[in-house]
């Protein structure tokens, strides 16, 4: 079968021709039918600190994906051949004490499709079949294909309650972006979103957006009286990994205001700590998707009238796949699919 593969400890992600997985008697064989580009395989591809320190060579990369059951072992209830799926990509140990009280998004032996295991960029995928999630009818390939991030987003937004309350996201990534289109769908008063990439704010206001913000050229104190906002945020959602947004952040939250963090800093970095202490900030890290509330709710808000689909800005065929990670990596892009469907092997 076709795989994307990292083959090579340097830059560059490969095209490999690769046997076809094994299925075991707990696991489903999916035929892949769209995959979408996320920033993770872009660290995989650019071969950076982290990547070297976690990624095993060669393996298959990719965890953004949706397909159809092709086979599972005898274990399996409750899917069926032929039908529509995407999955979750941590894969839990089932024994921990989180696991045991059903708390799986907290396992602490998680282990990540297309990051420790062989991942999605294949014609065929093996996963555990508790980790499928069937898609229905009405939702697209392309956006079943980027269920994953969504699944960030929604995580991290739904993680406190947003109706009425403003609002404040920083970083306008993919998953930025679609976490203002939740906050905007489930009923918040403002929600202003920042970074310093016109075309992502821009894609920000189409998704819903009600301020995007370039923060190199406007100040949040600034546009607060605009929105006739006294105090500050309610809620804030840092989604951009970058130390100085989050201090940003920290000075416009009102008192009592609550955090869920999502972004992944470059290294240790440094706050004011008495930011925290006297406006009694609550700060939430967010690590993936709950298993599997975060999906349901994910399937509620696309079929309630959430529309995704400007989100996906280009596809590709799977040959052509360099343009794709081109594309990811111009910072003019929402979400890249690669299809893999036209030729099978
Ligand atoms: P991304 O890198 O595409 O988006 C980050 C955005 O932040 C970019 O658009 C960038 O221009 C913007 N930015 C840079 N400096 C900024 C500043 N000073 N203020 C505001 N914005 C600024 O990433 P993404 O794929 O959307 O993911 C968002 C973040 O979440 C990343 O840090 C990623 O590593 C992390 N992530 C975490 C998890 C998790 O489980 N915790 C899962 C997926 C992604
Ligand atoms: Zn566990």
């Amino acid at each position: 079968m076709r795989t994307l593969a990292k083959v090579r400890r340097e830059p560059g992600i490969w095209m490999t021709d690769s046997p076809k997985p094994q299925v075991g008697p707990n696991d489903v064989l999916i035929r892949i039918r769209k995959t979408a580009i996320c920033g993770t395989d872009m660290h995989i591809f650019n071969w950076d600190e982290w990547s070297q320190k976690t990624i095993p060579v060669p393996m298959t990369v990719g965890h953004e994906y949706v397909g159809t059951v092709e086979a599972m072992g005898d274990e399996v209830r409750g899917l069926r051949i032929g039908q529509r799926v995407s999955g979750e990509g941590h894969i839990v140990c089932g024994h921990c004490r989180n696991c045991r009280a059903g708390r799986r998004h907290l396992c602490r032996n998680a282990v990540g499709v297309g990051v420790n295991r062989p991942g999605a960029f294949a014609d065929f995928l093996v996963i555990p079949a508790e980790n499928a999630f069937p898609i229905p009818d009405d939702i697209p390939d392309d956006v079943a294909s980027i269920l994953d991030p969504f699944g960030n987003a929604a995580h991290t937004a739904l993680s406190f309650d947003l109706v009425g309350e403003d609002v404040l996201i920083t970083g306008a990534g993919p998953i930025g972006i679609m976490a203002a289109a939740i906050c905007r769908h489930v009923g918040a008063r403002h929600v202003v979103i920042t970074d310093r990439n016109p075309y992502r704010l821009e894609l920000a206001r189409k998704m819903g957006a009600h301020r995007a913000v370039n923060i190199d050229n406007e100040s949040l104190a600034g546009i607060m009286p605009e929105l006739n906002m006294v105090e500050g945020f309610d809620v804030g959602l840092e989604m951009s990994g970058v130390p100085a947004a989050f201090r940003q952040m920290l000075d416009v939250m009102n008192h009592g205001g609550k955090i869920a963090m999502l972004g992944i800093p470059p290294a240790e970095s440094a706050i004011d700590w008495t930011k925290v202490i006297f406006k009694g900030l609550t700060i939430k890290g967010i690590y993936g998707r709950e298993m599997y509330e975060t999906w349901y709710k994910m399937i509620a808000l696309l079929q309630g009238g959430l529309d995704l689909t400007p989100m996906i800005t280009h596809r590709f065929d799977v040959a052509e796949y360099l343009e794709g990670f081109k594309a990811m990596g111009s910072g003019h892009s929402g979400k890249v699919v690669l299809d893999w469907s036209e030729t099978r092997s």
